[in-house]
């Protein structure tokens, strides 16, 4: 594996690469790298001939009193998992090479930008769209991976390759899980064994509130229901959100009348903050 740290080296040992005829895989992260990040960094290297892996912590997707300084970075541990993968290239820019000093154009994503996680984080998928923005630039990928756990940040991501035309397939990988149904996230070491046990209110919840609609029950009785379950696994936790929506436009489902259908497949997404550690997570209807 190869480590680059400039935009400039990269499209240097990229473009030789692309000379040569070979397709570019692309995987963005942002680090402390788990199975869900090796998930997608797998499905790059089977589908095409060169992978690259990003980890950058961006801070332009962070608010002011968010985590970013706090966000873990195990780079040695990071570096280790993409060897035993096979990864060509590592890309690992600091903040000053992505956001050198002067610069100041900023992507906007418009309403899908502006709900659910964006009403709680603003401007986080702003800073998002940019990171990725600067990054497709930069690496050019033929495909770039991105994860069905962070499902809003998926619509957002589709949204930017089709309103500014960028040249790559987009795909989405499945949510990985520990093995009690907590979805796997970099922040979830935060959690102390007592919130560990209660983040599997997140899971849970979103798997009775789908099995309750799947049986029949209204979306309303059913996060009625979602919502108790939520407080009785996790009753320290907040309830953030816990909502049907359509997954490209995040617009909110309320009913499966057949008028109300969504052009779109939709998807139960909740968002807690448990101890002082937020999750998010969704499944699909
Ligand atoms: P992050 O490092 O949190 O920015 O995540 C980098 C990429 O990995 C994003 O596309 C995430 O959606 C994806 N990802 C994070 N957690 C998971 C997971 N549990 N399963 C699948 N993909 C994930």
């Amino acid at each position: 594996m190869r480590t680059i740290t400039t935009i400039t080296e990269l499209r240097r040992a990229l473009a030789l690469q692309r000379e040569q005829g070979k397709r570019i895989g692309f995987v963005p992260t942002m680090g402390a790298l788990h199975d869900g990040h090796l998930s997608l960094v797998r499905q790059s290297k089977q589908q095409l001939d060169v992978t690259v892996v990003s980890v950058f912590v961006n801070p332009t997707q962070f608010g002011p009193n968010e985590d970013f300084s706090r966000y873990p970075r195990t780079l040695d541990a990071d570096a280790g998992l993409l060897v035993d993968e096979d990864v060509e290239f590592l890309f690992l820019p600091s903040v000053e090479e992505m956001y050198p000093p002067g610069n100041a154009t900023r992507i906007h994503v418009g309403q899908l930008g502006s709900i659910f996680e964006g009403a709680i984080r603003p401007g986080h998928f702003d800073g998002v769209a940019t990171v990725v923005t600067l990054l497709f630039n930069a690496v050019q990928p033929d495909t770039a991976y991105f994860g069905q756990k962070d499902l809003q940040q998926v619509a957002v991501i589709r949204q930017l390759v089709r309103d500014l035309a960028f040249p790559i397939e987009i795909k989405i990988g499945a949510t990985i899980r520990e093995p009690d149904g907590l979805a796997m996230s970099s922040r979830n070491r935060y959690l102390s064994v007592r919130e560990r046990e209660e983040s599997l209110a997140l899971s849970k919840t979103l798997f009775l509130v789908r099995d309750l609609i799947h049986k029949g029950a209204s979306i309303d009785e059913a996060k009625i229901i979602g919502n108790r379950e939520f407080q009785r696994i996790s009753p320290s936790g907040r309830l953030d959100y816990l909502a049907v929506v359509d997954i490209e436009t995040f617009r909110e489902v309320t009913s499966f009348e057949r008028e109300d259908r969504p052009e779109w497949p939709s998807a139960i997404i909740i968002a807690a903050q448990i101890g002082s550690t937020r999750l998010i997570d969704n499944v699909l209807i």
